[in-house]
């Protein structure tokens, strides 16, 4: 049936490689979950992306690349990762706050680039600015407006607060009127920034909120042949639960060299992997994976343990539901 959104199970053999290159940045969102205690501060060479990368290539499966910040085009040699990351067969993505630094869509073609994402928090500058800063709207919207004309697939990915959670559904008018191909809707997590002091106004919103607006939007959205994407969140009662650690296949690679598998854990130094000497090694120890296979009634552990505001119970104890995996989606159109 159209339009109707599917639960996407994670898909053996396919694996995503999220890449932080560096992580400067020209923007201080209010959200922003870079971490540089734990991820560091160092902006990796061309020789260690084209090295790093080569330990995750695997011809024998679909592979995504997903490079990232803060701000990946910041990254002089951006361009050439690109087009070696398309040689060791990846499909390729850049995560960009929408700033575009030096001359990208220039540098790289559509074909090199399969897809450019552009973050924003709301359909207008009154919404999106106060998140992301002065300007930030303005920018991104030219800067789509320009790789759309040039033949780039644009996607845009929108992170859900109490902030601009009401102000969602009139994302769907502008992203028509881009030319936009696919939209991911996230959910603020409760880390980085997030959170700290300002976290009451900024921070997740509530299960009924969630519910009430999200798969509304998606599927008005999907009607105009946009993809959406977004986390599932909640699991009904029949539903299975899985942890993408245990099932799938995930990369979140910091330029300190941390690997992690769940992007949950990525404050903590409780990584499962590192690169050390452009080798991939496995942390010993009380890791993130350690907690993967375990079994509780509210779903995700790591949920639970970083975020147990996010659970509700009955008078009795138990959970009125349980929290899938942060990396399951529902798909649109
Ligand atoms: S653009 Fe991304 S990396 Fe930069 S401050 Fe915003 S959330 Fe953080
Ligand atoms: S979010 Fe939860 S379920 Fe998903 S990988 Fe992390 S620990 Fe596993």
């Amino acid at each position: 049936m159209k339009n109707i959104a599917k639960t996407v199970g994670f898909k053996p053999g396919e694996r995503n490689i999220f890449f932080h290159i560096l992580t400067a940045c020209n923007l201080s969102c209010r959200h922003c979950y870079i971490n540089k205690k734990q991820h560091g501060t160092e902006q990796l060479t061309i020789e260690q992306i084209e090295q790093w990368m080569a330990i995750f290539a695997d011809p024998d499966k679909k592979s995504n690349m997903i490079f990232l910040g803060g701000e990946p085009t910041l990254h002089p040699d951006l361009p050439f990762a690109i087009e070696k990351a398309k040689e060791l067969g990846y499909f390729v993505t850049v995560d960009s706050n929408g700033y575009l630094f030096r001359d990208i869509l220039n540098k790289t073609t559509p074909k090199m680039l399969d897809f450019l994402s552009f973050s924003l928090d709301g359909p207008d500058a009154e919404t999106n600015d106060p998140i992301r800063g002065i300007g930030v709207f303005d920018t991104c919207v030219a800067n789509i407006e320009r790789a759309v004309g040039l033949g780039f697939n644009v996607s845009v990915i929108y992170t859900v607060s109490r902030k601009n959670l009401a102000d969602l559904h009139r994302m769907v008018p502008l992203l028509i009127k881009l030319k936009v191909k696919k939209f991911f809707i996230q959910v603020i997590g409760l880390r980085g920034k997030s959170a700290k002091a300002d976290s009451e106004e900024i921070s997740q919103v509530s299960r009924q909120q969630w519910l009430n607006t999200v798969p509304e939007v998606a599927r008005m959205a999907a009607e105009s042949g946009i993809h959406v994407t977004y986390p599932k969140v909640f699991l009904s009662a029949g539903e299975a639960f899985e942890c993408a650690g245990v099932v799938a296949e995930n990369y979140f690679i910091f330029p300190n060299g941390r690997v992690y598998q769940c992007p949950l854990c990525e404050d903590h130094p409780i990584n499962a992997y590192s690169i050390e000497n452009n080798r991939l090694v496995k942390e010993d120890g009380l890791r993130e994976d350690s907690f993967f296979r375990l079994n509780i009634a509210e779903g995700c552990v790591m949920n639970k343990l970083l975020q147990p505001d996010t659970i509700e119970y009955d008078d009795k104890g138990l959970p009125l539901y349980r929290i899938s995996c942060c990396l399951l989606k529902q798909e649109i159109g």
